[in-house]
């Protein structure tokens, strides 16, 4: 029998995680299957009880239900105990353990395949949602200049600087807040993109920057893309990278094996579909 993993979540039938774990799979010859597993809203530990009755090994975790696995876990990845939020579930005999790749998935997305460096920079985090607290303290050990954190509901954004604050300089408060000032890279974590919306955004806050990154990602580039791009962003990118390589972390925990990204990330770009949940 292969070993089981599923990616949890609610709605799940568009998740690309099946796509992108059976080519790892494949390319690193690991005898594993990989699925999507709708819970209940009111049920996460009920599915999850069930698949481990399956003997499955483990698990990525997707909206809403990245809270209920910090919850669950018994043993906890630094990153993910700060965060509060886990993505990835891996099942050891009696315990479980719970990561957050969310993080270093994006970094490593922006850094290795686009090729800009974050130490130094000056950058702009639009959301204070599950994504965003994910990859907060990421993004910080890399040593930015600054990381503002904007958000609709300013109180979120400002309790995610205290908390934060500790591992670097934060500076949080409404997008106006931060109309007049310079960022190097503009990163929309809000969920906005889902539905074809744009946050609320002044356009020359773009004046100098880089790159400009959603985290959504789609067959069209999203609201946030455009706007980036006249008003003088100089490249941008959509959340496809992120989400392979938060899979291929999630993917080494289980099978201490790393695949090649590269691939998986280009066929995925030659083909995606619509814009879906990871
Ligand atoms: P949450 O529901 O936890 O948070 C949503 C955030 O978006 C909040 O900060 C909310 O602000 C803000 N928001 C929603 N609508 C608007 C709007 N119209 N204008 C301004 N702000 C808005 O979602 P997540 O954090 O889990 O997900 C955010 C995005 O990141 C999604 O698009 C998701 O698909 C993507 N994602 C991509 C990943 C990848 O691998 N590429 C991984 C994880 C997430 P407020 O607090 O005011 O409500």
């Amino acid at each position: 029998m292969p070993d089981l993993y599923a990616v949890i979540g609610n709605p799940i039938a568009h998740s690309k995680s099946p796509t992108i774990h059976t080519l790892f799979a494949q390319q690193t010859h690991q005898h594993m299957q990989y699925y999507a597993l709708l819970s209940p809203l009111d049920n996460f530990r009920g599915t999850v009880s069930e698949f481990l009755g399956q003997n499955g090994k483990g698990l990525n975790v997707t909206v809403p239900f990245k809270l209920e696995a910090y919850q669950l876990a018994t043993q906890l990845t630094e990153r993910a105990s700060i965060a509060q939020a886990v993505n990835t579930l891996r099942f050891d005999n009696d315990a479980i353990f719970g990561d957050n790749t969310d993080g270093v998935g994006l970094v490593k997305d922006i850094e290795i395949n686009l090729g800009i460096p974050i130490t130094h920079q000056r950058i702009l985090l639009i959301g204070a949602g599950g994504a965003a607290q994910g990859v907060i303290l990421p993004l910080l050990q890399k040593q930015p200049a600054l990381l503002a954190i904007a958000n609709r509901t300013s109180d979120k954004a400002h309790a995610l600087q205290q908390k934060f604050s500790v591992y670097g300089d934060v500076v949080a408060g409404d997008i106006m807040n931060f109309s007049d000032q310079d960022f190097h890279i503009v990163i929309n974590a809000t969920s906005a993109s889902l539905q074809g919306e744009l946050p609320e955004l002044p356009g020359k806050i773009f004046t100098h920057t880089i790159l400009a990154y959603d985290m959504m990602y789609g067959r069209e580039p999203t609201p946030f893309l455009h706007l980036a791009k006249y008003s003088g962003a100089q490249q941008q990118a959509d959340g496809i990278g992120m989400l392979v390589e938060q899979a291929a972390e999630s993917f080494f925990l289980w099978r201490n094996v790393r695949p090649q990204t590269q691939p998986v990330i280009a066929l995925l770009k030659s083909h995606t579909p619509s814009p879906l949940t990871p």
